[in-house]
């Protein structure tokens, strides 16, 4: 059987002329397939006759595991080649240019949230989150504004379909309430976060950032808010003689209460920005309501506090000199990018 040498050195030479793993595979079929050529002889070992057989089939057996061999032997030489070629195609190109890091910054919203939360940190006070989705409880009971109070005309309220009164809080102070139903006083905390009104023009948007503030102590008297206010305010326009004044006004969670304006830090004598006052409204604040310690069962014999909110981005705005709310949340990095 002569033809059995041929068909090896045939086929080896067949492999080792195959540069493509697939084209090797189809050329083992050729061969060892089920339907190959060295398989087609061992079939053919029945028409022997007995005595030829067995050294037939060791033969045959023999030719395989060459084969078998050789085939591995080319696997291996197109995998390496392959890998290769691969390593040569990606090699890095070092005369290319560097595509630079892409640094981030802070939102200017961001920066003033750390500034306000590090300047009350600063004397003692703790800083407070809570929900953004509120029950009607914490966000108007709570702070002595029951149902069909006129105050709740004043927050225009989103509320939240298909619940039993959730709504997007429409201040920070539920978050004290809910720090004044964990803690004893005395206390002294800060809520800073976003709030949600129905409002949308020049000044106002319907998401905007508040701290609110509170501190609750047997001896907390308005000559103390009006020093822990005008402190802060010196402090975070970084002005020794930012001159400072109280009205009387009305919120129903603190009596009394009043709105504190700082001298325009704007202008010397009136500007667009004040309404040529030279005064700029900044917060809201008075001493808490009893009614409002009763819900937490602070004994209000006892203890006395008063509570503070502010925008934050009326002071960024103040701070930075910014003339249009919006630019704030337009994420325009022409915008974004001087404050970094
Ligand atoms: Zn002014």
């Amino acid at each position: 059987m002569t033809n059995l040498d041929d068909l090896l050195s045939q086929a080896i030479e067949s492999f080792n002329g195959i540069e493509d793993a697939v084209e090797l595979e189809q050329a083992k079929a050729r061969y060892l397939g089920r339907t190959g050529s060295l398989t087609e002889l061992l079939r053919g070992l029945g028409r022997l006759p007995p005595e030829e057989r067995p050294a037939m089939g060791s033969r045959i057996n023999q030719a395989k595991e060459v084969l078998e061999a050789a085939l591995n032997l080319r696997r291996d030489a197109i995998q390496k080649k392959n890998m290769e070629a691969q390593l040569i195609g990606e090699e890095l190109d070092v005369t290319l240019p560097g595509r630079g890091q892409g640094i981030g910054g802070l939102h200017p919203i961001t920066r003033t949230l750390e500034r306000i939360e590090s300047l009350f940190h600063s004397i003692g006070f703790t800083v407070a989150s809570g929900p953004e989705i509120e029950t009607d409880f914490y966000n108007f009971t709570a702070l002595n504004i029951p149902e069909h109070h006129p105050a709740r005309a004043m927050h225009d309220t989103f509320y939240i379909e298909g619940t039993t009164g959730h709504l997007l809080r429409t201040h920070t102070s539920p978050v004290q309430i809910r720090y004044m139903q964990n803690h004893e006083p005395p206390l002294k905390v800060i809520a800073p976060g976003r709030v949600y009104r129905r409002d949308s023009d020049l000044t106002h948007t319907p998401m905007f950032h508040q701290v609110e503030g509170l501190w609750i102590a047997e001896n907390a008297n308005f000559s103390a808010l009006k020093g822990v206010l005008s402190d802060f305010m010196q402090q975070f326009f970084e002005r020794d003689d930012l001159r400072v004044r109280f009205r009387a006004s009305f919120f129903p969670f603190t009596e009394p209460s009043a709105e504190m304006d700082i001298g325009c830090v704007m202008c010397s004598n009136g500007c667009r920005v004040c309404g040529y006052t030279g005064w700029l409204e900044v917060l809201g604040c008075g001493m808490v309501h009893p009614v409002v310690l009763k819900h937490v069962d602070i004994d209000s014999e006892k203890y006395i506090g008063f509570a503070f909110g502010l925008g934050v981005e009326r002071l960024a705005m103040l701070r930075y000199e910014v003339n249009d709310l919006r630019l704030f949340f337009e994420n325009d990095l022409r915008f974004l990018k001087q404050f970094n």
